[in-house]
């Protein structure tokens, strides 16, 4: 049996949709490179709970005492076609086809199973609940390396590609997702010939639609901040962390607002009435650290500590932080912010005169991922209630 899944990667796209740019279709999409066309696609939806799970460890096994029950643990085998929840593909099918509309809204059946074993076996996860979807591709040999691969992009949590454990000829693949979304299965023709799970984003912007969040990049004019060794200068730091979480703040439906655009200095009386002014949820401000020592690294989220919720939202964008870049800030109660009544969140995930911190800062993907870990600390923050009862 020579063919064999060669590659698998994940990436957000945005669609435009036939009524105009405002109205684009925001979608993480699984692509699976196959070296020819599996004969048969099966999706099965399940959703993964890790009930007082702290966290997931490498090389722990699977929780014992999780036994589904018949009426839970029976996958909803599904198949599909033209988007819909139908047949992914029959065997003589063999021409392009497009993901089609959006899937309709069913619900995701719920399965206890065995988080361990097949699941997210990452250095990080936090507690919480993941749901899973299911795919198996028959007629293949799997050849890409069984392991776990994070994407925490809001959405798509992580996926694993393995052999299946029963038939050498089928390869399943499991993708853990923050939001119980049902994917839009694909298949492009081709060589590689490429299997697509298109999720739709819909239900993160559900949770970020209408929410005022404002950034405050750290620093401006001829307030610098620290200076890196090769002349990475804060404030130029704070801003591109900042603009990079306006981006995806506003593409999510979001109400983000900046303290400052250019390269201007603020009073932090100004920034911090910012966050008053627009009734926002939650002032995030964005720093970087820095050390005497140069061989001396250390992070932190700061905090304002008369407000519960402040602290819930420190915590999660250190533990997203953690997950996604292994980045392990200190928290840290912070006086300095007052008595404003708006949670406040000083993230400082860089240690700037560390050579190592900035040279991993000058990667635009570095970048990105900064931006998206401290979304992704907003979002389940949001999930929890965010500053509700504050
Ligand atoms: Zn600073």
């Amino acid at each position: 049996m020579k063919p064999a899944v060669v590659n698998a990667w994940s990436r957000m796209v945005l669609i435009p949709a036939e009524e105009g740019p405002e109205n684009y279709r925001w979608t993480s999409t699984v692509v699976l490179e196959c070296t020819c066309p599996p004969m048969e696609i099966r999706l099965e939806k399940g959703q993964t709970r890790s009930p007082g799970e702290p966290s997931c460890h490498p090389g722990r096994s699977a929780p014992s005492g999780r036994v589904a029950t018949a009426e839970t643990a029976t996958l909803d085998t599904i198949e599909v076609e033209h988007g819909g929840l139908e047949n992914v593909r029959r065997p003589q099918d063999h021409g392009h086809q497009s993901p089609g509309p959006e899937p309709r809204p069913r619900s995701i059946p719920k399965v206890t199973s065995q988080f361990g074993k097949f699941g997210p076996d990452l250095p990080f996860v936090a507690a919480r609940e993941l749901h899973a979807v299911d795919l198996s591709l028959i007629g293949l040999r799997c050849t890409m390396a069984p392991e776990t691969v994070l994407v925490a992009d809001g959405l798509v949590h992580s996926f694993k590609v393995a052999p299946s454990e029963e038939r050498p000829d089928v390869v399943n693949l499991r993708v853990f997702l923050e939001h119980p979304v049902s994917p839009a299965v694909g298949e492009k023709a081709g060589l590689p010939h490429l299997v697509t799970l298109e999720f739709s984003r819909e239900p993160v912007r559900q949770v970020f639609r209408g929410k005022s969040v404002v950034i405050d990049p750290g620093h401006g004019g001829r307030d610098r901040g620290f200076r890196g060794p090769v002349n990475l200068l804060e404030k130029n730091v704070a801003m591109i962390v900042s603009k990079n979480l306006y981006s995806l703040l506003h593409l999510a439906g979001a109400r983000p607002h900046l303290t400052r655009r250019d390269d201007v200095a603020i009073e932090d009386f100004h920034r911090l009435r910012a966050a008053t002014c627009c009734s926002a949820d939650c002032l995030i401000k964005i720093h970087a650290s820095g050390e005497d020592d140069p061989d001396r690294r250390a992070y932190f989220v700061r905090y304002s500590p008369h407000l519960d919720c402040s602290r819930a939202l420190a915590l999660e964008i250190r533990n997203a932080l953690l997950e996604r870049m292994g980045i392990d800030p200190a928290l840290v109660e912070w006086d300095e912010f007052g008595l404003l009544s708006t949670p406040v969140v000083q993230v400082e995930p860089v240690c700037l005169t560390h050579y190592a911190d900035e040279a991993n800062f000058r990667a635009p993907l570095f970048q990105k991922r900064l931006a998206q870990s401290i979304f992704n600390g907003l979002m389940r923050w949001y999930m929890k209630g965010g500053n509700r009862g504050r």
